[in-house]
């Protein structure tokens, strides 16, 4: 691709990939349950605008950010669905308005906050309530429910459009019996609410591991996120997703090391009898990991497994080519298709989710 000509590495979106992934998701809702896409931390590393705009003509239903400045920028580029913001901070909350955009209100005391500004500001505001069953993150508690009943009552001009949860641990069989507990506490809550304000907002619960542990929760929406990016997380579907994305560096150059020559800072990688490396356009500064470091990571040269050798630097690192005929210019392969990024994350301890978020923006996305 062109743009690798300007910046030595690139992130490829495969926006086939991302309509497959999608599908296969909607093949396990019922045909009325609704689609929400979690497009918070540039779309997993994606790209939040050109996935949005993706989602928005493939007939997602909503979206969701973290922050109210990430859905500023999606209505910026002219997305017009729905946007959710998960955790807003108060300031913010005005802007959410001017903006058309929908916050998470998680507590008595947000709750109470965001009544008396739009009271004061004379403004309607949509907004999404939190229930915290048993994840401890954000959240309103069960023993809650008559308060915020009574506020949402008395502040009509707050119109709620959906009651949340989410699962602390959907991808994990053990805990299996914890997450049908808070599902439980969910539905309960639902009934509750609906009970006490005589309307039934929209619920929705399950996350991209939870659509397929627990296909009878599916409530009236699901929030699809690590799936749509292709990463399987529980391991039970290996083939049925598609990974969208593949980050690829370029050889700057090549070098013959003596026998004993060390390689990078702190001399930290050694080739005791010599050999042939090459520097790559890739650093931490990018988002590789430094824990790949000397052995901990690889990539792919021609097909062939280039092991990092010495450490991870700003810009680049090093990798050993023994064995690989390669030459400057060459393209290296960090994941994609053909390398897992599970499997990559797991043997530097942490998740997909890190990898692809931590991809900084100097980075060119590339859609195909
Ligand atoms: N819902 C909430 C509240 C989240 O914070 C997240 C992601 O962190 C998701 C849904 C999506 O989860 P996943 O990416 O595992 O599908």
């Amino acid at each position: 691709f062109l743009q690798r000509r300007i910046h030595g590495t690139t992130l490829e979106i495969n926006l086939n990939a991302l309509t497959h992934n999608f599908n296969f998701y909607k093949k396990q809702l019922k045909p009325q349950t609704k689609v929400m896409v979690m497009v918070k931390a540039f779309a997993y590393g994606g790209g939040a605008a050109e996935i949005a705009n993706h989602l928005q003509s493939m007939g997602a239903d909503y979206l969701a950010v973290a922050f109210t400045d990430e859905g500023v920028a999606l209505r910026e580029e002219g997305i017009t669905l729905p946007i959710m913001v998960l955790n807003p901070v108060k300031e913010s909350l005005l802007l959410c308005q001017q903006y058309d955009l929908e916050p998470v209100v998680f507590s008595p005391s947000f709750l109470r906050f965001t009544a008396a500004l739009t009271q004061k500001e004379k403004i309607e505001l949509s907004i999404h309530l939190d229930f915290d069953t048993g994840m401890h993150r954000l959240g309103f508690d069960e023993s809650e429910l008559a308060d915020l009943g009574e506020i949402l009552l008395a502040n009509p001009q707050l119109e709620l459009k959906s009651i949340y949860t989410h699962l602390a641990g959907a991808d994990e069989e053990v805990h299996k019996e914890y997450s049908i507990q808070q599902l439980e506490t969910f539905a309960r809550i639902k009934e509750k609410l609906k009970l006490m304000l005589s309307i039934a907002p929209l619920a929705h619960a399950l996350n991209s591991a939870g659509i397929l542990a627990f296909p009878s929760f599916q409530f009236d929406m699901v929030r699809l996120g690590i799936g749509l990016y292709g990463v399987e997380v529980t391991g039970k579907n290996e083939g049925a997703l598609k990974p969208i994305s593949t980050l690829k560096t370029t050889i700057s150059q090549i070098k013959e090391i003596p026998p004993g020559g060390t390689i990078g800072y702190s001399r930290k990688g050694v080739l005791p009898d010599g050999g042939r490396i090459a520097t790559l356009a890739i650093g931490y500064a990018d988002g590789y990991d430094r824990r790949f470091s000397n052995g901990g990571g690889f990539v792919l040269i021609h097909g062939q497994k280039a092991p990092i050798i010495g450490n991870v630097c700003m810009d680049m690192c090093m990798v050993n080519l023994e064995g690989i005929a390669a030459q400057e210019g060459d393209e290296a392969i960090v994941f994609g298709p053909e390398v897992s990024l599970s499997d990559l994350a797991k043997g530097i301890g942490t998740i997909p989710y890190e990898l692809l978020t931590n991809i900084s923006t100097r980075v060119k996305r590339v859609y195909y």
